[in-house]
């Protein structure tokens, strides 16, 4: 009896959809190829799928057929079907067909895959559709490169580890709106095309042809739509949602992306964390079986004096050690006159050769980390110190040092010195690079980390202004509010701010703040921004207003979705878990994206491109 309910497996569901429907048409399949068991043994069957691969053994002939839950082998007997089993010969690769015939048990079993143990013994074949030869294989360890398979992105999407990420992606945000939805939070839709606005990164544009010469943005986060949804009484707020930035692309960048974007009134920042931890916890735990258990806390002054960074990969340790007061006054130029000098300790490294010292001297500096030069202590096994600066520092002191350090003997510290947030910089890039060699950041170990209490402001040097860290509507720590006023560059910058980031292994997955609901505080923000009070108000007037009519006190935040998608897979870029990427250009090279505009589209837009010298003439 139909409740609504569709039974789980395939076939059970295709009955009870003809017995609903009274369908007497004949089906395609009768089950997946992911399905049959032994206990399905004896039974007649009837399978649809791709040639994944085909054996021709004389006598027998194998395909393997393959959907998108799993592969069942097909067996073609020349002596029992001769002709069926010639036309199966001349199945190519990728050719869809339809496959009739009964299961039975396979003599030599395949452990490794689900339907192992059966076969099917085809007594009817149907070719629903011939292909050409595909241009690379479709497996995981495919021979095709990047930008063919980019090319042809419906085969890549064939291939099974593909097809995984995807479905991983699609219940995790299944799962993301069941949990959320069990919290209260509601899904509303915000709108594409908006406004460009001068803060944040570079916005996509879009002409709008009923009013000629103005643009749409598409939106870089819902951010203002979110807080007019708080504003307008509807207290929890959820989307999955796609937002877009023009930035210069790097691994893990897309120009279009995909947020789970939240907004709660009525919190402090302690709800946010609790509710967004156990959104984290619950998907770590119902997609990979992982308890993550309570997440650490880190401030974000901390996180940079420790780890040089403000989202530290905390699957090891190799944490800062500054040797500045002990390395200073001694003559060494280098160290005398830099604002810091901070050390790694790297274990069981002291048995480095000078090749590879000078190895990773050349890599730090690569202009992509920027370094002058490295130093290093070297405390070998037999308590023996050995340095690249022994020159200037005795014995005595770089065995300080390394008691400074917490070095153990079989170590080695590797010291770089300068300016200081420049040289935290270098430093975190070496200790993620030395933490690599060393095997200490396995994929399948998972540490989150809050980092909290970012600065309110960041300099700009090249425009001359501050920057809002995270957004102009972050608020500042209500006991900062009065450093507001100050015109030292140093308080101002000393500000911090009620905004909070998720980072798992060194991964930003989320961030968010509490939001300013207060127009006179807003309005005083903008100004420290760098906006004029007319500027303002052309650019966010409608939020300004909307904070005149009631606006509780509210924040949120936002998780990368990808991100998510690759960290929780242990793979480095994003790429992997979305359907349609661009590549580094930008460009989706299968539907060959971007493209110029046919004279008459550009006319009714009212856009004139001006024709540059070294293009050739359309
Ligand atoms: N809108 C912010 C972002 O996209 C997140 C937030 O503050 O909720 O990073």
């Amino acid at each position: 009896m139909y409740n609504g309910v569709l039974p789980p497996t395939f076939a059970a569901r295709q009955r009870t959809l003809a017995a609903i429907t009274r369908l007497t048409a004949p089906m395609y399949r009768t089950h997946t190829c992911n399905e049959l068991r032994l206990s399905d043994v004896g039974k007649t069957v009837t399978l649809s799928g791709w040639v994944a691969a085909s054996r021709d053994l004389g006598g027998l002939t194998f395909i393997d057929l393959r959907d998108r839950y799993g592969i069942t082998q097909l067996v073609f007997d020349m002596e029992d079907n001769a002709p069926l089993c010639e036309r199966a010969r001349r199945l190519g690769r990728e050719y869809v067909i339809q496959a009739s015939g009964i299961v039975r048990e396979r003599a030599n079993k395949n452990p490794n895959r689900d339907t192992g143990d059966i076969e099917v013994q085809v007594a009817e074949l149907v070719v629903l559709n011939p292909a050409k030869t595909p241009p690379f294989t479709i497996v995981d360890d495919t021979d095709g490169g990047d930008d063919l398979r980019m090319k042809y992105r419906y085969l890549d999407l064939r291939r099974p580890c593909l097809q995984k990420n995807l479905l991983f992606r699609s219940r995790l945000s299944l799962e993301t709106r069941q949990y959320l939805a069990a919290q209260g939070f509601v899904e509303i839709e915000t709108p594409f095309l908006i406004k460009s606005t001068p803060e944040g990164a570079r916005d996509f544009v879009v002409p709008s042809r009923m009013n000629r010469g103005q643009f749409y943005a598409l939106p870089q986060s819902p951010q203002t739509f979110k807080q007019i949804l708080m504003v307008a009484g509807y207290d929890r707020y959820f989307q999955i949602v796609r937002c877009f930035r023009d930035e210069d692309l790097r691994a893990d960048r897309q120009p279009e992306f995909t947020q789970i974007d939240c907004e709660m009134a009525f919190v402090h920042q302690e709800d946010v964390l609790q509710t967004f931890e156990g959104l984290t916890r619950y998907l770590f735990q119902t997609l990979l079986g992982v308890d993550l258990g309570p997440f650490p806390r880190m401030t974000y002054d901390e996180a940079l004096r420790r780890f040089g960074s403000d989202k530290p990969d905390l699957r090891f340790g190799m944490e800062f050690c500054d040797l500045t007061a002990l390395a200073r006054g001694k003559g060494f130029a280098a160290f005398d006159q830099a604002e810091s000098v901070l050390a790694i300790c790297a274990p069981g490294c002291a048995s480095y050769s000078r090749r590879q010292i000078d190895e990773l001297t050349e890599w730090v500096r690569r202009p992509q980390i920027g370094a002058g030069g490295l130093a290093y202590v070297r405390y070998d096994t037999d308590d023996s110190v050995k340095s690249s600066v022994d020159r200037y520092y005795s014995g005595e002191e770089l065995r300080h040092w390394l008691h400074h350090c917490q070095a153990k003997p079989g170590d080695l510290l590797l010291i770089l010195a300068g300016p200081t947030e420049k040289t935290q910089k270098q430093l975190s890039e070496l200790r993620l690079e030395m933490g690599a060699r060393l095997q200490l950041r396995p994929p399948n170990v998972f540490k989150p980390l809050w980092v909290l209490d970012f600065p309110l402001l960041e300099w700009d040097e090249e425009e001359g202004r501050f920057f809002a860290m995270h957004h102009p509507f972050t608020s500042p720590k209500a006991a900062d509010i009065p450093k507001m006023s100050s015109q030292d560059h140093q308080v101002l910058k000393s500000i911090r701010a009620d905004a909070y980031d998720l980072v798992i292994n060194g991964v930003e997955i989320g961030g968010g703040s509490i939001r300013i609901h207060d127009r006179e505080l807003q309005s005083r923000n903008f100004r420290l921004l760098g906006f004029t009070a007319e500027e303002a108000e052309a650019q966010f007037g409608f939020l300004l207003g909307a904070f005149e009519y009631g606006a509780p006190p509210h924040g949120g935040i936002a998780f990368g979705f990808d991100r998510l998608c690759a960290v929780m897979n242990g793979a480095a870029s994003i790429r992997d878990f979305i359907a349609f990427p661009k590549n580094n250009q930008g460009r989706d090279v299968m539907i060959d994206a971007p493209d110029v505009l046919r004279p008459k589209q550009l006319e009714e837009l009212g856009i004139c491109i001006a024709q540059r010298a070294d293009e050739p003439k359309q």
